[in-house]
């Protein structure tokens, strides 16, 4: 057990809950737990995993991850999967289909042995998901963790998926309204941050400062924000339209601070697109920044005085967690994720176009107070809902409702 690892999250969240982690995870000792996704850089759910092992480590477990590799192509079919099982109708032909089993395939051979030797194999989102196919015998169990809005897929690549993680002996979704009929348990386990990794830990004050400088902002306008990859869900051209709106009615600056993600192919696209829907306003500033730019994103959350996640479908959207443990009110997008996290004239505000964006953008920097306050609310909101602890609790009550199935009760025993 890595107690000193453990203590500095037990300084963030205290005793009890790290105690209570200690205690269900001594039913797991040695438990030999493998997460597999399809990127190490960039996105939302390598963001976690990155935390997440060394947690789950710290605790006792013998945690692997690894990543499935492919080519191009098989990148492009999967995100536009994602996609569809987002809600966009696509065309997906035999041959995607062959791309994407054949691919599964070609890794599964390099996984074989790792997949069969774990205890508790997670497979995250769908571009492993058929992993599965190539193991029929197993006797390990096997977890679908769907990171995605599936709450309007398109049908026939639903279809086609549903065939495939039917096969997983439970799947976990991040919310309720996500959830689909399949024929095992689902567990509703929302996302979370870490406050201890270089993205959300406290900077000095110097070092927020220096954003403006670095990416020639104006140290007296008002700094709205949207951290997002260049992705159509994420509606980058209703945020710049939103930051034209409100600058009508008072000064500001927008960052759109964006990347690309390796498995990702319509990044660059979407940023031309992006660009020309700022037609080179002064205070419209579209960053490309490089995947490892942790520290960065986190002084432009912390410098900024409001952001935004305008997005029309969102999973469950990071980023909304990370500004609102800076103490951030955000103005969501009310889709996926974001309505669990933006409690609607609490810890920020829900709105469903440019025009809703651009009132309450004008909203919250005209009224000082309320922005603080609300931005309290939202930190708080975090500390008990959303950071890794939580999320980490959530998946060792999963792995021992495997183990002791109906019969063993698991006790854990009050603190305090
Ligand atoms: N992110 C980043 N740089 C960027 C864009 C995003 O570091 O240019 C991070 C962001 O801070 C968050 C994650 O990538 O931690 C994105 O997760 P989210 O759930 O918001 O969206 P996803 O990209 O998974 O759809």
């Amino acid at each position: 057990m890595n107690n000193d690892l453990l203590a500095r999250y037990e300084a963030i969240v205290g005793p009890d809950v790290i105690d209570q982690l200690k205690q269900m995870a001594h039913h797991l000792k040695k438990a030999r737990v493998l997460h597999v996704n399809s990127t190490r850089y960039g996105g939302g759910v390598a963001e976690i995993l990155r935390s997440m092992v060394p947690l789950m480590e710290a605790l006792g477990l013998c945690v692997r991850w690894e990543v499935i590799s492919g080519p191009e192509e098989f990148f492009k079919v999967t995100k536009s999967m994602h996609n569809a099982l987002q809600g966009f109708p696509i065309e997906f032909t035999d041959e995607d289909i062959r791309l994407y089993e054949d691919n599964n395939r070609r890794e599964f051979e390099k996984l074989k042995k790792v997949l069969s030797e774990a205890d508790f194999v997670f497979i995250h989102d769908p571009q492993p998901a058929f992993l599965i196919k190539f193991m029929p015998e197993r006797k390990n169990h096997w977890i679908w963790r769907c990171h995605i809005d599936l709450s309007r897929p398109y049908r026939p690549v639903w279809r086609y998926l549903r065939n495939i993680v039917s096969d997983y002996d439970a799947s976990i979704f991040s919310m309720p309204d996500f959830t689909q009929p399949l024929p095992h348990p689902q567990y509703i386990i929302p996302p979370s941050i870490d406050p201890l990794t270089e993205k959300n830990i406290e900077l000095p004050e110097e070092e927020v400062r220096a954003v403006y400088d670095r990416f020639g902002l104006d140290p007296k306008k008002p700094l709205v924000l949207q951290v997002s990859r260049f992705d159509r869900f994420k509606d980058p051209i209703g945020v710049v339209r939103a930051a034209l709106m409100a600058m009508k009615f008072m000064p500001l600056q927008l960052v759109y601070a964006g990347g690309g993600a390796a498995d990702d192919p319509e990044g660059e696209v979407i940023y031309r697109e992006v660009l020309a829907a700022a037609k080179g306003h002064p205070d419209i500033h579209i960053l490309y920044l490089p995947p490892e730019a942790h520290r960065t994103v986190n002084a432009l959350q912390r410098a900024a005085d409001v952001v935004l996640q305008k997005s029309t479908r969102e999973g469950f959207g990071l980023t909304v967690t990370e500004a609102m443990w800076k103490k951030k009110p955000v103005i969501g997008g009310d889709t996926g994720g974001i309505r669990i996290q933006v409690v609607n004239h609490h810890t920020g505000f829900l709105v469903h176009t440019p025009e809703g964006a651009a009132l309450r953008i004008r909203y919250l920097l005209f009224y000082h107070d309320k922005r603080l306050e609300m931005g309290l609310k939202a930190h708080r909101f975090v500390k008990e809902n959303f950071l890794i602890t939580r999320h980490l609790r959530d998946y060792l009550s999963l792995m021992l409702a495997f183990i002791s199935g109906n019969g063993e009760r698991i006790e854990v025993e009050a603190t305090g």
